[in-house]
């Protein structure tokens, strides 16, 4: 099979076997057979953040990454209680969009894009006003590289007594995340992410107790609640809903690789290929828009060339042609394309894209 180096934020490059793991006899999925595979997965998941089985639990859904957040946002808020969000980025303003559509009590802690949120204004935020139950970041704002402090966000967030909820879609399974020692109470991903599967398939991973608790909370959704969810595939061994029933066979393929590649190998794959990245972007004269320390390692925005007669669509569709994606940015000043390193590619693949980068690029300066 042709294989395409994909360097947008997700769905990522997947590897041959992961594809071919799709094609299975049919199945019903209301089978024990089935159940089975899912409970390896929840599983699996678990054991991906060092999650305590007996204090976790890996609830699936079927849809995209903004399906969990929407479970988190509509479904772990008390009556007459509030989610503050700590948002810098597209993906917390995202999130503040669902907490809008339901009508919930909400707090935009909004801080410019460029830069960490900072840590004075959350306490204050939080010091503020005791109804605030629920406490939403993103670990990676994909839309920037940006990483943030989730670990001190999550310890403010206890200190109030709230409930913290990370968008971690863009680094779980990439960068080695440890649920406890993040404070996370929640996090969430998708499956076509960091564990390199197929899409369809997308998962919240979170405290048992919460969720048990949650069942008394206003029921704002059918579809997208997280304690209906839990509870069903808890009694049933069933998702409550027909899940993708072929995705979850490249789920379970995908996390095999996952181990046997290992948490910290893997992270150093990642890492590789960012590296060269860096190199290269620096050796054609390329300047990244956020700085280096606070960049995640998984993605980097990159400013259009000041000078030259330059068009992103030429230039990524002249690589699309010859096999690689790239992707436009998500900063509110215009003028960024971003590189990220998500799926099943290594350094190699990097220097064979950049290869085919600075032919397009010259070709750019040609048209000048
Ligand atoms: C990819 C991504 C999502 C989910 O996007 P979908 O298109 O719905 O899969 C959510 N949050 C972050 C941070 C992401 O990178």
């Amino acid at each position: 099979m042709k294989r395409n180096i994909l360097l947008n934020p997700g769905p990522a490059t997947t590897t041959d076997t992961v594809k071919q793991a799709q094609v299975v006899p049919d199945i019903c999925p209301r089978e024990k057979e089935f159940g089975q595979v899912m409970e390896n997965i929840s599983a699996g998941l678990l054991k991906i953040v060092h999650a305590d089985q007996k204090k976790y639990a890996a609830v699936l859904f079927c849809g995209s990454g903004t399906l969990c957040m929407d479970v988190c946002v509509n479904s772990l808020v008390p009556q007459e209680k509030k989610i503050l969000f700590v948002n810098n980025g597209a993906y917390s303003a995202r999130a503040v969009d669902i907490a809008k559509a339901y009508g919930l009590d909400y707090i935009d802690l909004a801080f410019p894009v460029d830069g960490l949120p900072d840590l004075d204004a959350v306490e204050a935020a939080l010091a503020a006003d005791e109804n605030i139950a629920v406490v939403y970041t993103t670990h990676q704002e994909t839309g920037t590289g940006i990483l943030n402090p989730i670990r001190e966000i999550g310890a403010l967030a206890h200190k109030h007594g709230a409930v913290f909820v990370v968008d971690t879609t863009s680094t779980l399974a990439m960068l080695p995340i440890d649920i406890e020692q993040e404070n996370i109470d929640f996090c969430m991903a998708s499956a076509q992410k960091g564990i390199q599967a197929m899409t369809g398939l997308s998962f919240v991973i979170g405290r048992t107790d919460i969720i048990e608790a949650s069942k008394d909370y206003p029921l704002r959704s059918y579809y997208c609640n997280l304690f209906m969810q839990y509870d069903y595939f808890r009694q049933n061994g069933q998702m409550h809903f027909t899940p993708p029933v072929q995705t979850i066979y490249s789920v379970q393929q995908a996390l095999q690789e996952y181990f046997a590649e290992g948490e910290q190998a893997k992270w150093q794959r990642h890492q590789a290929a960012m590296a060269e990245v860096h190199a290269e972007l620096k050796k054609m004269g390329f300047r990244e828009v956020i700085p280096r320390e606070i960049q995640s390692g998984l993605v980097v925005a990159v400013a259009y060339p000041e000078t030259a007669n330059w068009d992103f669509d030429r230039v990524h569709d002249y690589c699309y042609e010859k096999g690689f994606t790239i992707y436009p940015g998500k900063m509110q000043n215009k003028g960024t394309f971003r590189l990220c390193v998500l799926g099943a590619i290594n350094a190699e693949d990097i220097k064979a894209f950049f290869n085919v980068f600075r032919q397009a690029c010259s070709i750019e300066n040609e048209n000048l």
